[in-house]
């Protein structure tokens, strides 16, 4: 088998693996005699490694964050995504419901999503922090080197092709940089060997609608790149 073909066999089974969990399901004649068929579980049961990986640090109380969160904010979408989006912090609806970019924000971000042909179910969205800080204060240093080891492993485990981070404070967060957000946007960068685009945040854009023209430019170049990067023709 060629290499790329190869790579391409141990991505597909891996994704599987993050979306169905350790057991494999081939189409076909069963390779089981029917005596071995008949005590097979009927239907997949397991948790797939990302489900895992949640049930493992859902409790966490390394920072102080714990103590004052209503919940845990880990992600929302699908495991198998080519594109994650990364915000900084679960704000007060998030941390009220548990999941991240939900209310006004999260809708406009699923219109923009819609706008260059995606939705929830293409894309993963997480959180640099899986608690909230309180007031929606800025994370502090200590909070993110606490937590961003989760999101490395998450990372590791959706292994996307492009990293979107949303708003200044998540970009400078994750990159470990000081620019201004209309500085970052220009540029493209890498973490943990992933390709990120930066872009503004949707409550941001609601604030201030003037940057909704710059924000729909930085989606249509997310939407080339990814198209791009997974070997889609490019958008006529
Ligand atoms: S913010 Fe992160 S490190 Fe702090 S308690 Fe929550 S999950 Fe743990």
């Amino acid at each position: 088998m060629p290499a790329l073909a190869q790579e391409d066999a141990a991505r597909y089974l891996r994704r599987h693996r993050l979306l169905f969990g350790d057991q494999l399901w081939l189409s076909g004649p069963s390779p089981l005699p029917p005596s071995a068929r008949a005590a097979s579980p009927p239907e997949q049961t397991q948790a797939g490694p990302l489900e895992a990986f949640r049930t493992e640090i859902k409790d966490c109380q390394n920072c102080p964050l714990g103590a004052t969160r209503t919940k845990f904010v880990f992600g929302v979408g699908n495991p198998a995504a080519d594109l994650v989006f990364v915000g900084e912090a679960p704000g007060a609806e998030e941390d009220r419901i548990g999941e991240p970019f939900v209310g006004r924000a999260g809708k406009l971000l699923d219109k923009m999503l819609a706008a260059i042909g995606l939705s929830r179910q293409d894309v993963y969205i997480l959180n640099v922090l899986k608690c909230r800080p309180p007031g929606n204060r800025d994370p502090l240093p200590a909070e993110v080197s606490e937590c961003e080891p989760y999101l490395q492993e998450q990372l590791r485990l959706l292994e996307p092709k492009l990293i979107v981070t949303l708003g200044r404070v998540a970009a400078q967060t994750l990159l470990r940089e000081q620019a201004s957000l209309k500085e970052m946007r220009s540029r493209t960068y890498e973490y943990a060997g992933i390709e990120v685009r930066t872009t503004y945040h949707p409550a941001a854009l609601l604030r201030n609608p003037n940057w909704k023209a710059p924000a729909w430019e930085d989606f249509q170049k997310i939407r080339d790149r990814y198209r791009e990067l997974t070997g889609q023709p490019p958008v006529a």
